[in-house]
This record gives structure tokens, C-alpha cells and sequence, in this order.
């Protein structure tokens, strides 16, 4: 038996924070950025929107239409 790291990545173990969801989506952006898609709702601007879809999202919410962020590739330090 490896590493936990080892038998994580064996098992295709992912945390919440790996799962699919707007707050890791490329189309999510923080409301009122730049680069944000204008979302009029009742509430004021904050939180997360999805320019996709034109409306706020939660960060764990996720959909059919998620495409991951880009990341920095994993290096063997990763998994040690
Ligand atoms: S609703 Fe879908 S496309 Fe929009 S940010 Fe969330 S996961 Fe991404």
C-alpha cells in the first residue's frame, strides 16, 4: 500500500473543492468584475455569476456547461 496521496490518485479520490462546480468553472466571475456578465437582479451585485447563463451561481452549484479553470500542471511534489 503507498502513500495516501498514492491510493487517492489510484482510487480517483477528489475533494470538494476538485468536484465540478461554478466556483472551479472558467465561466464563473466574480459579480460586478471585469469580465463579468451584467446580472440585474433584486439584490445588489456580489457574489458569483455565471456568464454563460447570465445569472448568480453558488459556488457548489454546478451544471452541464462547466469547463474547468485552467491550472498549472501537477508535478510529482503534488502527490508526495
Ligand atoms: S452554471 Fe455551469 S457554466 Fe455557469 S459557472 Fe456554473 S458550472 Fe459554469
Amino acid at each position: 500500500m503507498g502513500s495516501i496521496k498514492m491510493r487517492q490518485l489510484d482510487m480517483g479520490y477528489k475533494p470538494l473543492q476538485a468536484r465540478p462546480s461554478c466556483g472551479n468553472c472558467a465561466h464563473s466571475a466574480v459579480a460586478g468584475s471585469e469580465g463579468a456578465v451584467a446580472v440585474c437582479y433584486w439584490r445588489e451585485e456580489r457574489g458569483m455569476v455565471c456568464n454563460v447563463g447570465a445569472f448568480f451561481v453558488t459556488p457548489y452549484a454546478t451544471c452541464a456547461r462547466h469547463e474547468p479553470k485552467p491550472r498549472p500542471p501537477a508535478t510529482p511534489e503534488d502527490y508526495r
